[in-house]
């Protein structure tokens, strides 16, 4: 069961991936995780990643692979594995094919949540960050007791600039320009599931284990 998680951001991909890594005892690979336990261990592709990283440029695709690759020939990913936030491009999928086949191995589902964008603005921004103690609540999904007050620690609650409108529309703006074409790729290999991700997190999980058979 090799599975590809694909999303917008507010869609709850990273919360779905985990509570399926744990319902079916596989992996969850997300690339944050990779890069973080490459750059503590002091790796050869840590070291070449942190070169890019210092200068502010992307890493290149070739060490991101490297990385997969190593991780994808560790034991625990027989039975399977969930990949988090990769690819994130069409050549990124491709190479990731190559890589896959070189290793006897093809993703089985490439599993879309798909949320409306406007309910993806409702979402994000209204999402509040006490200032004090950074607990995250939301205007409309976890609003505090008392308005623009953290329950924590009482600290005032303001709106992150990465949560505001135009910023969440110009984030959703690029999802759609670099995802489609994935969508598209994997929708040609037959691979690709569409799951409703409206309504509660238990619901959305319920429907994607219900694709996987579980
Ligand atoms: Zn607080």
């Amino acid at each position: 069961m090799n599975i590809v998680f694909l999303g917008p951001p507010g869609a709850g991909k990273g919360t779905q991936a985990k509570m399926i890594a744990e319902k079916f005892g596989i992996p969850q690979i997300s690339t944050g995780d990779m890069f973080r336990e490459h750059l503590s261990k002091g790796t050869e592709l840590g070291k070449k990643a942190k070169e890019y990283m210092d200068k502010g440029a992307l890493v290149p695709d070739e060490i991101v692979l490297g990385m997969v690759e190593e991780r994808l020939k560790q034991p625990d990913c027989e039975k399977g594995f969930i990949l988090d936030g990769f690819p994130r491009t069409v050549p990124q999928a491709e190479a990731l094919d190559k890589l896959l086949e070189k290793l006897g191995k093809k993703i089985d589902y490439a599993i879309l949540i798909d949320v409306p964008d406007e309910e993806l603005v409702k979402r994000l921004t209204g999402r509040r960050t006490c200032k004090k103690c950074g607990m995250m609540y939301h205007v409309m999904f976890k609003p505090p007791k008392e308005e623009g007050k953290c329950d924590v620690c009482g600290g005032e609650l303001y709106q992150r600039a990465d949560d505001n409108e135009e910023t969440v529309r110009n984030r959703l703006k690029v999802y759609h320009e670099q995802t489609e074409p994935i969508i598209e790729y994997y929708e040609k290999k037959g691979v690709l599931h569409r799951i409703d991700g409206m309504g509660s997190i238990d619901e959305i999980f319920n429907r994607i284990v219900k694709l996987l058979g579980g």
